[in-house]
């Protein structure tokens, strides 16, 4: 048994912000009150901390199988762990593509036997994520995975998104999708913009996203099945999502860390600022923030996109897209959405929390027979991010050596602490 006490609960299902404890018993939540006393129960002292829910990341990349010396699923959910993350889901362009059962079931043995937090894979929507025959979804959902997704690049035409939908849709799984149109995209690095011009990288047009958001939201009215925009990064693509919200759609998005924080102004000629979507322009940022506070979006993620050095410490428009994630994003969203006062910290622990666990169609909360998932973090404390003290094996972030003010103290999984800052 596990006692926190003296925390402020910040839960987002039940409108819950008080002074509580909370009883961790067999990794389930037994009783949440004041001034709860159990004998047996180790304590957990949560004096000036926040207890939430576990936080629940969408997108994520592990690298595992295949490509084990940017990340593996132990480094890779240890490092999760320390950003207060009880559970990531992984997308499915690993080496080999998680598009049939038994990868499935080989991440989810792995993650049980060396995970330091749950693992929901994701699995492709095509086989291979080439675009052409459909992936094997049906026996991918038996083995565990949680949702679908071409993630690395597009669901490559309506036609096939279309039958991926109504498959899906029979099978009650979302279809996530990384937009962005191959022929608007093709070779560029940053987004298009004067700040492209001046770097002298190709640039991508903010149309590339937006074109294809509103695709995948016609073939989501016309098949009425779940779609999840991922790493959602611009204004237009935004208005569709806000335009099938209004009409009903099962349509929901998430946002990055580093999209709701930096822009294409912040690019440098330094390949950590390299990510798919690009940074985006001002007025996409400040446009993705009016959304993670109005409900526009549904969720953060981190796009956690581990590489080795090697293949990153190259010239900008050779090196890969993605930077890693896990570690610095609660802190980010403190500093640029609650400090800046964007919004609620209530509304920030909801996007980490019951907003992804809603896209998934799960239930996330703070109440006696639910799983002892908890994610402790402090608003106040100040500490410096160092990429070189990462459990990841990868350091590409813009964020090395950043200080902040806030960010997790303890990840708790299953009853036990997997992480204690
Ligand atoms: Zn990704």
């Amino acid at each position: 048994m596990l006692l926190i006490k003296n925390g402020r609960v910040i839960d987002p299902a039940s409108k819950t912000d008080a002074a509580l404890d909370v009883l961790l018993d067999g990794g389930e939540i037994s009783r949440v009150g004041a001034n709860i006393s159990a004998d047996r129960a180790e304590i957990f002292d949560a004096k000036g901390l926040i207890v939430a829910p576990g936080f629940i990341d969408l997108h994520c990349h592990l690298r595992e199988p295949g490509q084990e010396l940017s990340e593996t699923i132990e480094t890779g959910t240890k490092a999760a762990a320390r950003g207060g993350f009880t559970a990531v889901c992984c997308m499915p362009n690993t080496q080999p593509v998680n598009d049939n059962a038994s990868v499935t079931r080989g991440i989810v043995e792995r993650a049980a036997a060396v995970g330091s937090v749950r693992v929901w894979p994701i699995g492709a929507a095509s086989m291979g994520s080439k675009g052409e025959a459909l992936a094997e979804i049906a026996a991918m959902r038996r083995a565990g995975i949680v949702a679908v997704s071409d993630d690395g690049k597009p669901i490559a035409s309506a036609r096939l998104m279309r039958q991926v939908m109504d498959y899906c849709d029979s099978l009650d799984l979302p279809v996530i999708d990384l937009c962005g149109d191959a022929s608007l995209f093709a070779g560029g690095a940053m987004r298009e913009g004067p700040h492209s011009m001046r770097l002298g990288l190709k640039g991508i047009p903010a149309q590339s996203e937006s074109i294809c958001a509103g695709r995948d939201v016609e073939m989501a009215a016309l098949t009425g099945a779940r779609l999840h925009i991922a790493h959602m990064s611009t204004r237009g693509s935004l208005e569709y999502v806000r335009w099938a919200k209004k009409r009903g759609l099962r349509v929901t998005c998430e946002v990055t860390p580093h999209h709701f924080t930096l822009t294409d102004e912040d690019v440098r000629y330094d390949s950590r600022y390299k990510m798919n979507p690009p940074l985006a322009s001002r007025e996409d940022r400040d446009a993705l923030i009016e959304g993670l506070a109005d409900g526009g979006v549904d969720a953060i993620a981190t796009d956690h996109a581990p590489h080795h050095p090697a293949s990153k410490d190259v010239e900008f428009d050779r090196a890969p897209f993605g930077i890693t994630g896990f570690e610095t994003a609660l802190a980010l969203g403190l500093a640029g959405l609650v400090d800046a006062g964007k919004l609620s910290l209530t509304r920030l622990v909801e996007l980490f929390t019951t907003g992804p666990a809603r896209v998934l169609g799960l239930e996330r909360k703070i109440a006696a027979g639910e799983p002892a998932d908890l994610t402790i973090f402090s608003t106040d404390r100040d500490w410096t991010f160092r990429a070189a003290e990462s459990p990841s094996k990868s350091r590409n972030t813009p964020f090395d050596g950043r200080g902040f003010r806030g960010g997790p103290a303890a990840t708790i999984v299953a009853g036990r602490i997997v992480f204690r800052g």
